[in-house]
């Protein structure tokens, strides 16, 4: 996935800087001009989604589901699914589902899903 990345130092506007380590699993980089710590605004969005997909998943939605609601193919979200089951990475972390529920709200395509999602809430407060 060759997206476009701002790689601009946000504090001095150079271009020039180094892979920094990660943070919460998103790679930081580090100005070399003036030493600023940031991370790339693409990562980040892409990750946010990722932890979306993989809590949506983990609830049993489908690949198609998930992709409809996030305006991701599928495949993408089989993938990102797949990527993470392989580098057993537990440090991500799970999207509230109060949360997911606003966010499947605010999106064109996610008053279907957002009516599960409040099911699932429902049926967590009072266990049948
Ligand atoms: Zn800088």
């Amino acid at each position: 996935m060759e997206e476009f990345k701002k790689k601009t130092c946000r504090k001095c506007g150079s271009q020039e800087n180094v892979k920094w380590g990660k943070r919460n699993g998103v790679q930081c980089h580090r100005c070399k001009q003036c030493g600023f710590q940031f991370t790339i605004e693409v990562e980040r969005r892409a990750r946010v989604d990722e932890c979306r997909a993989i809590t949506l998943h983990a609830w049993g939605f489908s690949f198609r589901a998930i992709g409809k609601l996030m305006s991701y193919h599928h495949t993408a979200i089989m993938r990102w699914i797949n990527e993470r089951a392989a580098k057993n990475d537990d440090n991500l972390p799970l999207i509230d589902l109060e949360e997911l529920y606003n966010f499947a709200m605010s999106q064109k395509k996610g008053k279907e899903i957002a009516a599960k999602i409040e099911l699932l809430m429902k049926s967590q407060v009072n266990p049948v």
